[in-house]
């Protein structure tokens, strides 16, 4: 569909379109569901052979959509993603699907590490823990909800790969935070979720632990899917993959301490994770 038809415009914001995007080529939606193109200039070619088999949720972390949207699609920015999905429910796409974009930047999930090549990006419009971090609207998370379930569809994407920037770089990011409500995705059978274990009181691993302990905590982290070092040290990386876990499985208490509920439902994850899809670890000698 095009956009600005006047009955959609009667009713809804003009799309702030860049004045670069004008002149790019325009493409077919993958997706039935975008309502409207907005074409990239930056993206390029999937690594060879390799087609989509993930999906990644961002949130934008800018303060304005019209910025948001100028920064996903102008030349020289670096970045981008497929799809933007607007506060109001409308999905732009941005680069067909069968490209390259440029959304995860230095990651890693399951050893794999070009995550712009196995993954389709949505771009979630959300200011962020930076502006505020103000909560999803239901006709947002709608949206996405379709719109993954069309890409699993098609792409034959298992729940679990249905992932947040922050799983797989947990150093370096945050998004699309614990806000996201990754239940209701998981009610519409997106993504991979179990109830979170209850908060309770009692012995956890932190910051500083050395024990066998915490190798075979951090072993259970990398066989779901997590870049983590599986040396027995608690160090400041593990402590980033316990955070990034919790935001996305646990959001009750984000503290990157490995209590016993974030530990029980990281091991009701890995039950109920199909037959071969956990990830081979090799334990570090120590
Ligand atoms: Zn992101």
């Amino acid at each position: 569909m095009a956009s600005g038809s006047s009955d959609d415009s009667k009713r809804q914001r003009a799309l702030p379109v860049p004045k670069a995007a004008v002149d790019m080529k325009t493409f077919i939606p993958d997706s039935s569901i975008a309502s409207d193109v907005i074409a990239s200039a930056n993206f390029g070619d999937r690594a060879s052979g390799r087609e989509p088999d993930m999906i990644l949720l961002h949130y934008t972390g800018m303060p304005d959509v019209e910025g948001a949207i100028a920064k996903l699609c102008t030349a020289g920015t670096d970045v981008s993603a497929h799809y933007i999905v607007l506060e109001d429910g409308r999905i732009v796409q941005t680069v067909p699907e069968a490209k390259r974009a440029w959304h995860a930047g230095v990651s890693v999930w399951a050893g794999e590490e070009d995550i712009n090549s196995c993954s389709i990006g949505i771009e979630i419009i959300n200011r962020g823990h930076d502006w505020g971090y103000p909560d999803y609207p239901l006709r947002q998370i709608a949206a996405v909800i379709a719109l993954c379930r069309g890409i699993m569809l098609r792409r034959k994407v298992p729940g679990h790969r249905v992932l947040g920037h922050s799983d797989v770089a947990p150093a370096r990011k945050k998004d699309p935070g614990e806000k996201f409500p990754w239940h209701s995705l998981a009610n519409s059978g997106v993504g991979h979720w179990v109830q979170p274990a209850p908060l309770v009181r009692g012995e956890a691993l932190k910051l500083g632990a050395i024990s066998d302990q915490v190798t075979a905590m951090q072993t259970a982290f990398a066989r779901y899917g997590y870049g983590i070092p599986t040396h027995g040290k608690f160090d400041g990386p593990t402590m980033e993959v316990v955070t990034a876990f919790q935001r996305h499985f646990r959001p009750e208490r984000v503290d990157g301490i490995a209590d016993q509920s974030t530990m029980a439902t990281l091991h009701a994850l890995l039950a109920t994770l199909p037959p071969d899809a956990a990830t081979p670890t090799v334990v570090a000698a120590t």
